[in-house]
């Protein structure tokens, strides 16, 4: 948990910290990964942020070492893109 009670933003020396529930996104082996609700102080002024550790750690555990699994679609084997051909009017 973090205490919150008025806290100067250390980015920026003018805003102060608030406690919000915010929307924590990080790229993953590739993968991006964005959690909502994550509890964060945020600066009411240059939005610098710093997410709760405790949740950090909880996302950290969930996603683990290997990362997501991948979230590209394998590709297609196929004809894939074919040139057709250009049809013009004819000549009158
Ligand atoms: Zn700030």
């Amino acid at each position: 948990m973090i205490a919150s009670h008025f806290l100067t933003c250390p980015a920026c020396l003018v805003g102060r910290l608030q406690q919000r529930q915010i929307t924590y996104v990080h790229v993953y082996n590739g993968t991006l990964v964005s959690v909502p609700n994550v509890s964060a102080l945020q600066c009411d002024f240059c939005r610098a942020t710093e997410y709760d550790t405790d949740s950090l750690q909880r996302i950290d555990a969930l996603v683990g070492h290997s990362g997501p699994p991948p979230n590209r679609q394998p590709r297609q084997k196929g004809p894939g893109i074919v040139a057709r051909p250009r049809v013009f009017p004819p000549e009158i």
